[in-house]
């Protein structure tokens, strides 16, 4: 197997990890830290034509990670420690695999702000506010910790250029003159008519940017909406595996046509 991603602290030579509060790279043992300056430049917007010919040319460095594949849930996750149980759907049911490398480079990464007590801090407030939640979920908290996953979302922009053609149609009303056999007279009434104006027709343009598709088959897109409005451009940083250290990757499982399909419906329907 490959030597394991790592990047070592200068001062006792353990791994770094991704630390959210100081965004750098810090060591649990001795809490040395290197800062990781942004960095934008390198995300790229990649034409879909080419990215669908080309979608597995990209491979990125992550050799020697261990890859966690669950049985129960099919997610899989790559970590830098073997876990025995999958932190999607909690199975024992996991088996490992060597891990060469991630199945597509992202473009960019966006890293955790919070650590994984501040989210523990955060969820216990939650639960205690929410009296009603299920008492297993209450439960399951003693026995497990907070672990924080990158997950993987395709994103798409596009361009929408429709052509629309209609005819309007006016109400009128006018008064005619009838004749009324029972009385044998002549009265009035109104109708109603339409009245078709000259056909037209024009150009729709609209511009969708950043529109998020799940990566993961098992993660509906759905979900990505109710924690929406995260990804501003300033947030993203260009791909850097110096930000995966010491947390854990769900890999992609659904290819970009396959993602593209469902970034379409989300356009045009
Ligand atoms: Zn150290
Ligand atoms: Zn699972």
């Amino acid at each position: 197997m490959s030597e394991l991603y790592t990047r070592r602290c200068r001062g006792c030579g353990a791994s770094f990890s991704y630390d959210p509060q100081s965004e750098a790279l810090k060591c649990p043992y001795c809490g040395h830290k290197e800062p990781l300056p942004p960095a934008y430049e390198g995300i790229q917007e990649i034409d879909l034509e080419e990215a669908l010919k080309a979608a597995q040319a990209q491979t990125t460095t992550l050799t020697g990670y261990h890859l966690v594949y669950c049985q129960t849930c099919g997610a899989e996750i790559a970590a830098q420690e073997v876990r025995a149980t999958c932190g999607f759907c909690g199975s024992e049911n996991v088996s490992e695999k060597a891990l060469e490398a991630l199945p597509i480079k992202p473009q960019g990464v966006l890293p955790f702000r919070l650590t994984p007590e501040e989210a523990q801090t955060l969820f216990d407030r939650w639960l205690k506010s929410h009296w009603f939640a299920p008492s297993d979920l209450r439960d399951k908290r003693k026995i497990e910790k907070i672990r924080g996953f990158y997950l993987p979302i395709w994103t798409f922009d596009a361009q929408v250029w429709a052509h629309w053609s209609a005819q309007p149609g006016y109400y009128r009303s006018r008064t005619e003159r009838y004749f009324d056999p029972s009385t044998r007279s002549w009265r009035t009434r109104t109708v109603t008519y339409i009245e078709w104006g000259v056909p037209v027709s024009g150009h729709h343009q609209d511009f969708y940017d950043d529109v998020l598709v799940s990566g993961l088959t098992s993660l509906p897109t759905s979900y990505l909406d109710g924690v929406g409005g995260f990804a501003t451009p300033s947030d993203l940083q260009a791909y850097n595996p110096d930000y995966l250290l010491g947390w854990e990757v769900a890999l992609p499982d659904k290819p970009l046509p396959a993602a593209w399909k469902e970034g379409y419906q989300r356009i045009y329907e």
